[in-house]
């Protein structure tokens, strides 16, 4: 029997239309390039992105069309997620800070019709320009007072061109499953490769990404996204905070900038934010300095990484910060994982919350998830058993733009089973918290035992006078691979390789703790702010352990 009920489709517009017509007063602020502090209502915002919807149509673009952004989060690029995707096009987020090769390959692999480029990021499009291959045209994401010298042809300014059209635009409805966006995976090996996100699979993780136990988003809230717009759709606040219509407060180009940070926090009471780690760190760093405090920020969402510990009771004790920490991926729009406490849960130690919270969350509804071993089979959710970590759900790709969409095949991400290998080996314990342990690639296998990677770093980086630590396996003639810890110390610590692993030996099991440390003055990362363990092994490829 069939259902009576009205197959309306879930369109990304049907945000924008709802969220105008409920909260039009509400604000989005911006830095941007070209203003320190922009201001205006969620009814500008849906005026705008209607105008673009026709600026788009009249520089030619076509239904299906790729449209790439390079910006940072302000208001304009939260108008091109609303106004690309309502118009039918795809909006394909593009991270500006990839090395010049990888981006050429990402436009030209999209086939991008138009670029959508801050001032910033210009040097870099004249020079890429002459080797893109399907765009057409540059729009510049700011007023004709602040537009660059360029000898480019058909360069655009975004105002000047949203200045041109009237806001007189209906939404188009049309198939849920129809492309809305794109964000192409930095992997650390072979080329970048395109996720294609759906307006359903959008709608989907937005509603099930405000929930209560996700990120409890609502009208209440000033929520401030300090990861960038081009990673992984902003983990999908831009589409749940405007659902809900919370206050939006964006860092544009200052999101490494702890001043900036700070000052938006306490003047806009910002009570929401979300980054990767090395972003709280470089907060905290500058509010220990500056003995500046941040009172209205109560929760701080960080995923994208594993979150030391020490950061989590740092964030707690000295700012009374609840971090929270999720998990997922770009093939996950992206999320997976999320913390929130089970009943009963509210009365552990802070010790023993703050364990919880080092752990990378529990599923959220729609997407399952499993741990199997080398033969696929289900392990236990006991917290000791780990195994490779796969997921399925509506918001995970079935596969790559331009690769093979059957399961199973070499370059399909998903399995013959059905379900995403996520390359994350990981723990599930018996409340459903799961706990990454390494990347597949980066485990090291002693003895035949798998090591950790992840937790020697999170040991390593409790010790107050390291900066920043990173394990990988190196060659041992007996046990095959043993873990070599290399370390960035504070500026001017001493502390000898003895001592870490004298103090190491009290926080890790016997056969985790690192055989020697070397010591750096930087670790290489990858465009995305994680360890790039690809580049150390390459660098550490001919280290010896010392001979015992
Ligand atoms: P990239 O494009 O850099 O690969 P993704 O965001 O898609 O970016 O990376 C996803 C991977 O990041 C995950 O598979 C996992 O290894 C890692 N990751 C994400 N969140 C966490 C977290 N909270 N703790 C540990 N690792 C994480």
């Amino acid at each position: 029997m069939q259902a009576l009920m009205m197959n309306t489709q879930l369109m990304i517009s049907s945000i924008l239309v709802h969220a105008e017509k409920n909260y039009p007063d509400q604000e989005i602020v911006s830095v941007t390039a070209d203003n320190p502090r922009h201001r205006y209502s969620y009814r500008d915002f849906a005026k705008r992105s209607r105008q673009l919807a026709k600026v788009l149509e009249s520089l030619g673009a076509k239904f299906g069309d790729r449209i790439g952004t390079l910006a940072w989060n302000d208001y304009r690029h939260l108008e091109m997620y609303y106004g690309i995707s309502g118009a039918g096009m795809v909006c394909h987020m593009i991270n500006p800070k990839l090395f010049p090769e990888q981006i050429n390959y990402i436009v030209n692999h999209a086939e991008d019709k138009f670029l959508f480029v801050d001032v910033l990021v210009m040097p870099l499009i004249e020079a890429l320009h002459a080797s893109f291959e399907s765009v057409e045209g540059i729009v510049v994401l700011t007023d004709e007072a602040n537009m660059p010298q360029t000898s480019l042809d058909n360069v655009f300014c975004y105002e000047t061109l949203l200045a041109e059209q009237d806001d007189d635009y209906q939404w188009p409805e049309f198939d849920e499953n129809t492309a809305c966006g794109m964000c192409y995976t930095s992997g650390t090996t072979g080329n970048p490769k395109g996720v294609v996100y759906s307006h359903r699979s959008t709608l989907l993780h937005a509603l099930a990404g405000a929930l209560p136990d996700a990120t409890n988003a609502s009208n209440l809230k000033t929520c401030m996204p300090i990861v960038p717009m081009f990673h992984v759709n902003a983990w999908g606040i831009p589409y749940a905070s405007i659902m809900v219509g919370s206050k939006l407060v964006m860092p544009g180009p200052k999101m490494a900038d702890g001043e900036t940070l700070h000052d938006l926090i306490e003047s806009e009471q910002v009570n929401f934010s979300s980054g990767v780690p090395t972003i709280w760190m470089a907060l905290l760093d500058y509010l220990d300095s500056s003995g500046k405090k941040i009172e209205s920020l109560e929760t701080a969402c960080s995923g994208g990484a594993a979150c030391p510990k020490g950061l989590i009771t740092r964030l707690k004790n000295d700012y009374g910060v609840d971090l929270m920490q999720g998990w997922g991926m770009t093939e996950m729009s992206p999320l997976g994982t999320v913390f929130s406490f089970k009943k009963g849960m509210e009365n552990l130690t802070e010790e023993e919350q703050i364990n919880l919270r080092a752990k990378q969350g529990r599923t959220v509804f729609g997407v399952e998830l499993k741990i199997v071993d080398d033969n696929n089979k289900e392990l236990p959710w006991d917290g000791v058993a780990f195994g490779a970590l796969k997921v399925r759900g509506p918001w995970i790709a079935t596969g790559y733009y331009g690769m093979s969409q059957e399961p199973g095949a070499a370059d399909c991400p998903v399995d013959k089973d059905g379900w995403l290998n996520t390359g994350d080996v990981a723990t599930v314990d018996e409340n459903g918290f799961m706990q990454i342990t390494d990347r597949t690639k980066d485990v090291i296998k002693s003895g035949g035992e798998w090591v950790s990677s992840i937790d020697i770093e999170n040991a390593a980086a409790s010790h107050e006078l390291i900066a920043e630590a990173a394990a990988i396996g190196r060659f041992h003639p007996k046990w095959t691979e043993r873990p070599l810890l290399i370390v960035v110390l504070n500026k001017d610590a001493k502390v000898t390789s003895g001592e870490i692993i004298a103090y190491l030996k009290d926080k890790l099991h016997k056969w985790s703790v690192p055989d020697d440390v070397v010591f750096t003055d930087e670790l290489p990362h990858t465009a995305t702010g994680k360890l790039n363990k690809l580049a150390l092994r390459e660098t550490y490829k001919d280290y010896q352990f010392p001979i015992e």
